[in-house]
């Protein structure tokens, strides 16, 4: 299957984790938007948020809120999004979490 993530995943492509786990990993958007974008990978290839099991999900809920502190955004203000339904450019599910972002950007 030729996926990025799935090849980041298995180390074919080389890339610098901001976290780390059996289930999740987290590592800084290429192309970032705000001065905080990091995308929170499930390690499981799972296509689109629609086939996300809620054991995954929930994995990843746990990381992203540790991320939402660890970054300090938890003060700053945050945006959290999910592209799906063929909306996304990589078909293995993430969830990006940007920041900070004002009050009235959101
Ligand atoms: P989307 O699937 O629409 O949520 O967008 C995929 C996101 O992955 C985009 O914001 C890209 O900038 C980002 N991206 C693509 N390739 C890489 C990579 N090798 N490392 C980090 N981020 C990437
Ligand atoms: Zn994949």
């Amino acid at each position: 299957m030729d996926c990025i993530f799935c090849k980041i995943r298995d180390g074919e492509i080389p890339k610098e984790f901001t976290y780390e786990d059996k289930d999740v990993m987290v590592f800084p958007d290429i192309n970032p938007i705000r001065p905080t974008h990091l995308l929170i990978v499930s390690k499981k290839h799972i296509r689109d948020f629609l086939d996300v099991d809620e054991d995954s999900l929930a994995k990843m809920t746990k990381i992203l809120k540790k991320m939402i502190k660890e970054t300090g955004l938890e003060k700053k203000g945050y945006r959290i999004g999910i592209n799906g339904g063929g909306a996304q450019i990589i078909s293995h599910l993430h969830i990006h979490l940007m920041g900070p972002w004002s009050k009235h950007e959101i």
